[in-house]
């Protein structure tokens, strides 16, 4: 008898857990080694043909890509909801706004590409931008369509052609979005979906036939790519976590700015990069926003995402709960004030109560952290400078807003703020029509506007030098 012993492999799957009830709703197995190979492969063989493309011709299917999200967005959003828990009407908006992203570059790409003049020594030279490959895209689980979908309508605009790594848990928005390519008419190995786990990312980096790599997502993942990237001489994009400030001031709207405030910090049940985390509020009128501000957040409906009338879902993962719950409690008890909420929901759910907390101390997970739920933190502030000093103590700088009517107040915020997107007396948001990024921990490179399709070209310099040119210039 053989005494050799028979390993068991783990088995590799992504799952869909109900952010609701914590139910395994499905189950798929990763894509093995050799799968992957193969994506890879198509993804370089169908690049091949892909890039000579004409732009009229991709923008057709980019167009219908549009169709499909608009025409089955009652479809997208439930699934959106029962992934990752973002309440029905966000998700079907979600689906809206992937079909806008999809139509704004179909319309633009080719003018953004356009060949550009330039002027040197040569007779004649331009800049000509051109597709770099199959660029591999890494994407969270928080806006599981739109964050895909501004990676991949100006890369497949551009002739690039895209492997998504979903997160895991949202496997059926990864393969959703995969077919809807598909049956846009893009070329099979236009885009593909990669079903592997974050331990196997490296690998496809490293990929000779692999051009490039942008990544949504944490600042831990956001540096393990970038470091990979770097070892390879790739191109890498990152857009990582915020924590953005909230700035109001004695001239702004306080009803409106309490109103926002709120929609600000709870968008997406608190998950967003650019939920306003910090409120930085003057002296001033600290009492009286803080009155409205916590009112407002103690009427929230929380419960069921499908439901209509729930403005807070549940938290994707119960480890995003965990992970959410260990911060506010190191944040107490290092002594912040809490104004509202502070725990989890004694329910069924990765269900966390609206809160508010003030009083935060320097070193305290709220002060230092990203915050991903709907937890916000109050400062206060005796005028717009301080408050600038108190938002830019921060390792982030992704977006930020300044409620203030007072034009000299608005300039200086403009000027000094350290963030890549700065907006006043209105809440930060993503609009396909201006570029989207951030500095410091926040990441680096833009995505969206005409920045965000510059990105995956190469930018080629061509001078021609004609010969009678030269010629009659020697004459
Ligand atoms: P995450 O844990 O960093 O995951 C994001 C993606 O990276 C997932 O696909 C994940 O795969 C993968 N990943 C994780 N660790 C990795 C590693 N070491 N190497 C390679 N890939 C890795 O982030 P998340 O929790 O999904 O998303 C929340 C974060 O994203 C927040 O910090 C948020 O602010 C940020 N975000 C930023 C933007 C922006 O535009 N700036 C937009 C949205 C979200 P697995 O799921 O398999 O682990």
């Amino acid at each position: 008898m053989s005494t050799r012993k028979v390993v068991e492999l783990p088995r590799r799957t992504v799952s869909t857990v109900s952010p609701l009830t914590g139910e395994l709703l499905r189950e798929f197995e990763q894509h093995s080694d050799d799968a992957v190979e193969k994506k890879i492969a198509l993804a370089a063989a169908t690049f091949r043909d892909y890039r000579k493309v004409p732009f009229a011709q991709r923008s057709a299917m980019m167009v219908r890509a549009a169709e499909i999200l608009e025409k089955e967005k009652d479809a997208f959003g439930p699934m959106m909801t029962q992934e990752m828990g973002k309440t029905l009407k966000s998700a079907v908006q979600e689906a809206e706004k992937s079909a806008l992203g999809c139509r704004y570059y179909a319309e633009n790409a080719e003018k953004f590409l356009a060949d550009e003049d330039a002027k040197t020594n040569a007779t004649r030279s331009f800049v000509r931008y051109q597709p770099i490959g199959p660029v591999l895209a890494v994407m969270p689980w928080n806006f599981p369509f739109w964050q895909v979908f501004r990676f991949a309508a100006p890369a497949l605009m551009a002739g690039n052609v895209g492997l998504l790594k979903h997160a895991s848990n949202v496997p059926q928005c990864a393969l959703a979005i995969e077919d809807i390519f598909r049956r846009a008419g893009f070329p099979e190995g236009a885009f593909q979906t990669l079903l592997i786990g974050s331990d196997r990312v490296n690998h496809v980096i490293a990929d000779r036939r692999i051009a490039a790599v942008t990544l949504t997502g944490s600042v831990g993942a956001g540096r393990s790519v970038a470091t990979a990237a770097g070892k390879e001489i790739k191109k890498c994009v990152l857009e990582l976590g915020g924590s953005d400030p909230f700035i109001v001031m004695p001239s702004a709207d306080l009803e409106k700015a309490a109103e926002t405030a709120v929609q600000a910090r709870v968008i997406n049940n608190g998950q967003s990069c650019i939920a306003a985390k910090r409120f930085i509020v003057h002296q001033q009128v600290a009492e009286q926003f803080e009155k409205k501000f916590v009112a407002r957040m103690a009427s929230l409906k929380v419960g069921d995402p499908m439901d209509t009338a729930t403005d807070v879902g549940p938290l994707a993962t119960a480890d995003v709960l965990k992970g959410l719950e260990g911060q506010v409690q190191k944040t107490i008890e290092m002594g912040a004030r809490v104004l509202l909420g502070g725990k989890r929901l004694d329910r069924k759910g990765n269900f966390f109560a609206p809160t508010v907390l003030a009083d935060i101390p320097k070193g305290s997970p709220a002060y230092e952290d990203e915050l991903f739920g709907p937890v916000a933190s109050i400062y206060f502030a005796n005028d717009m400078s301080e408050a600038i000093s108190i938002a830019n103590d921060s390792i982030f700088g992704l977006g930020a807003c300044a409620w203030t009517n007072d034009p000299k107040e608005r300039d200086f915020f403009i000027n000094e703020i350290e963030s890549g997107l700065a907006f006043i007396n209105g809440m930060v948001a993503s609009d396909p029509r201006i570029p989207f990024g951030g500095v410091k921990h926040s990441g680096y490179g833009r995505e969206l506007g005409h920045h965000g399709i510059h990105e995956f070209v190469n930018v080629k310099s061509v001078c021609i030098q004609e010969a009678d040119a030269g010629k009659s210039r020697t004459e």
